[in-house]
């Protein structure tokens, strides 16, 4: 990695922390990190002499990189994704994952966090974009969520049943590599088998994949809707709720403020997911078939809901379920900041939301989430002001990686891959090189 240094200015440079954005901002990098940010007036010629590169957006707006705390990198985003997923070699997941990833990095997102994914997929995905053989966001991955018999997503291959069980799920995932521990804590949309109403695993059984998150350092986010699975979830002492809709038989919204209490008292997170559904009521309404079910709660309900988690003083962050029906990675985002905008969230604040906010989720806040100097240069440049109108992230300029150039004017560019060869390729092939020219 080179120590190259770069002056980046532009008219707004937001720290994704909560600051007054600096009008007429910079920020410097350095090699793969962050030097400084501060206002343009600082970055005089002799602190940064002209032979240092610099470049001046204008009108636009640096930002740090989006984290997107809930993403299935190997579906679809189709009508129906489970069918997609059930039928799919490895492989076709694989490239499917691939261009998923790329199309997320393209609209802005520097590091995504999967929540569900079959075999090894995923994990060799996350080495391929860090040894720089294909472009993408950071990635970190749970790999199969742990679930019950015929509980939600068990097609993925992580059904445990009591307590040893789910312990032994738990440690084979972090054999495996997993960077975060998922658990299924209620039924879901995706198999007619699973109720989302019902827990599907008791407080003792949740608490052994705790246990065992805890002591290799990892976090457990559970998948939960209904009230009798986030209260078990939040017993066992997960650090995460997904989804956290709070439905109550025969399947409606009935806000839990004793639960939500309890929540942000243990200090848990929890992510609306709106953009899983957003496309997916826009196409119902619209007369096609998609991958909701009879009775779903709809988006305005969704968000009162998150109003309340917040009001409460649960941190809700953006994590977006891209991959389910119609979410598709190019714009997951965007929607679910649009749809916090929706909820009563001020534009900066869903900005914040979804990026220091689920950096912080993720346990990755030292590394990524705010423009800070330290922090790794994950950045984006966006078109206009989205703290003003948060649409606005829509129209992506640039993105940084690490430092390096990732997306130029919406497209993905060779620096995408942050290391083209390995260096260990290039002594190979620089050896070989030697020897043909020697014979
Ligand atoms: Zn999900």
């Amino acid at each position: 990695m080179s120590d190259e240094l770069r002056i980046l200015l532009a008219d707004r440079v937001v720290d994704g922390r909560g600051g007054q954005p600096i009008s007429r901002g910079y920020v410097a990098i350095q090699g793969e990190r962050i030097l400084e940010v501060g206002p343009a007036e600082a970055a005089t010629e002799e602190r940064f002499p002209p032979e240092i590169p610099r470049e001046d957006f204008g009108d636009c707006t640096i930002m740090p990189g989006l984290v997107d705390g809930h993403v299935h990198l190997t579906f679809s985003a189709g009508p129906v994704p489970f069918e997609d997923i059930q039928k799919d070699s490895d492989s076709a997941q694989l490239l499917r994952a691939a261009a998923n990833a790329r199309a997320a990095l393209q609209a802005g997102v520097t590091t995504l966090r999967d929540l569900g994914s079959r075999g090894h997929v995923v994990y060799e995905l996350r080495d391929a974009i860090a040894k720089g053989i294909v472009p993408g966001p950071r990635i970190m991955s749970s790999g199969a969520p742990i679930t019950c018999t015929g509980g939600h997503l068990h097609f993925l291959g992580g059904i445990a049943e009591g307590e040893d069980g789910v312990q032994a799920m738990a440690e084979t995932r972090v054999e495996e590599g997993a960077d975060v521990i998922k658990v299924i804590a209620t039924g879901g949309n995706m198999t007619t088998t699973s109720d989302p109403l019902k827990a599907q695993f008791t407080v003792p059984e949740m608490k052994r994949a705790v246990d065992v998150a805890n002591a290799n350092g990892l976090k457990v986010t559970v998948h939960a809707r209904g009230v009798e699975g986030i209260r078990a979830a939040v017993r066992a002492g997960v650090h995460g709720v997904e989804h956290s809709r709070m439905e109550v038989p025969p399947g409606k919204w009935e806000f839990d403020d004793e639960l939500a209490k309890e929540m942000a008292d243990r200090g848990v997170h929890a992510a609306p997911t709106f953009a899983a559904s957003y496309r997916a009521f826009q196409c119902q309404a619209a007369g096609a078939k998609v991958g909701l079910r009879k009775g779903a709660i709809p988006i305005d309900i969704r968000q009162k809901n998150a109003r309340r988690l917040r009001e409460a003083g649960v941190k809700v962050i953006a994590g977006t379920d891209a991959g389910a029906s119609m979410a598709r990675f190019e714009e997951a985002m965007n929607n679910e900041m649009e749809c916090l905008v929706g909820a009563g969230w001020s534009h900066q604040e869903a900005l914040e939301a979804a990026t220091y906010g689920s950096a912080e989720a993720l346990g990755r806040e030292k590394e990524i989430g705010s423009l800070e100097a330290g922090k790794l240069a994950d950045l984006v440049v966006v078109r206009g002001d989205p703290t003003r109108d948060i649409a606005e992230a829509r129209q992506v300029e640039r993105v940084y990686l690490g430092g390096k150039l990732a997306v130029r004017r919406g497209q993905a560019a060779f620096d995408a891959r942050p290391d083209p060869w390995p260096a260990d390729e290039i002594a190979t092939r620089a050896s070989l090189l030697a020897e043909f020219e020697r014979t």
